[in-house]
């Protein structure tokens, strides 16, 4: 996915009790023909990290015949990977490293930036109804110059009472992502049923997110509404989640503070503003006359659609997130 927000809106944050931090969504259009438009909860201003998870989308579920679905031209990416993953319908995936996936619901599809790469990502003509989520992860140093990739895994579905999870990254309910990551990390889809009640158990060393998608929950004993992200501070051995009288799906994130400040702007994750721009200079640099040619960010191959220019960069300088 393309972030095609350049100018953020600032977001007042409510706090939803002694532990938990409420991000609540801003809706920012993706682009497109028809602007399909999504819920960002991460970053801003407030927070722009849990654990390496940096940037949080979500959208639908949407009927296709009203917003044209998604259509994401190829655009680049550096110093970070991305995470996509389905709740209804299907999207093809391309990109310059040579991967053509579609992403089905239930499974992980983790593409890794490294140096660069650029990708298109296009809703299948089968698709009526779009929901999701798209996430991105900031690379540590060692990392992010690495080599672009893309890995697929389709978990099993871990039932207990009341609870069925899928854990596509780390590890929950003693199911462990095979996976690999670049630093510890926890990500697992959470369905509740109607009242349900469950204890997980955590790793106390990490931050937690809780993004709610469908129905409302408590968490650590403060209430999260749908499209919400709750924040938990590291600490915590066990996480409380209890449905309301609707049945809940959640995404449940984590890992330990990242600990590395980055820059974060478009589509691009690095240190400094300077690296930034040249990052973009780049990309402008292997557009000519509407096509891509190759370069660092590669050529996206059988791509019918024309790559998208970065937008202009804003006056200040870029700061910083930490
Ligand atoms: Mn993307």
């Amino acid at each position: 996915m393309s972030n095609l927000d350049t100018r953020p809106d600032e977001v007042v944050c409510a706090s939803g009790g002694a532990d938990l931090e409420v991000l609540t969504p801003r809706e920012v259009p993706l682009g497109g023909p028809r602007a399909m438009r999504v819920r960002r909860t991460l970053p801003q201003r407030s927070r722009s990290l849990i654990g390496a998870w940096c940037f949080v989308d979500h959208y639908g579920p949407d009927d296709v015949a009203d917003t044209g679905g998604m259509v994401v031209p190829p655009h680049p990416h550096t110093g970070l990977s991305t995470v996509s993953w389905l709740f209804t319908g299907e999207i093809q995936h391309r990109d310059s490293a040579g991967h053509a996936a579609l992403v089905r619901p239930g499974e992980l599809n983790l593409m890794t930036a490294g140096h660069g790469i650029s990708h298109s990502e296009v809703s299948t003509e089968g698709t009526d109804v779009l929901h999701g989520v798209q996430l991105w992860l900031a690379l540590p140093d060692a990392a992010r110059d690495g080599e672009p990739g893309f890995v697929h895994h389709a978990p099993p579905a871990v039932e207990r009472d009341g609870l069925t999870a899928r854990v596509f990254l780390g590890s929950l309910l003693g199911e462990t992502s095979p996976v690999g990551t670049h630093t510890p990390l926890l990500g697992a889809e959470l369905l509740l049923a109607a009242g349900a009640r469950v204890v997980l158990d955590v790793d106390a060393s990490y931050e937690h997110g809780v993004l709610v998608d469908t129905g409302s929950v408590s968490a650590a004993g403060a209430p999260l509404a749908a499209n919400d992200l709750g924040y938990l501070a590291p600490g915590r051995s066990t996480l409380e989640l209890v449905a309301g009288d609707e049945p809940a799906r959640l995404l449940l994130l984590g890992g330990p503070p990242f600990g590395e400040e980055i820059v974060m702007w478009w589509n691009f994750v690095g240190r400094t503003h300077e690296e930034v721009v040249a990052y973009r200079e780049v990309w402008q640099s292997q557009l000519v006359d509407g096509t891509q040619h190759d370069g660092r960010f590669g050529v996206v191959a059988d791509e019918p659609l024309a790559p998208l220019p970065a937008p202009e960069l804003p006056n200040a300088r870029l700061r910083t997130r930490s």
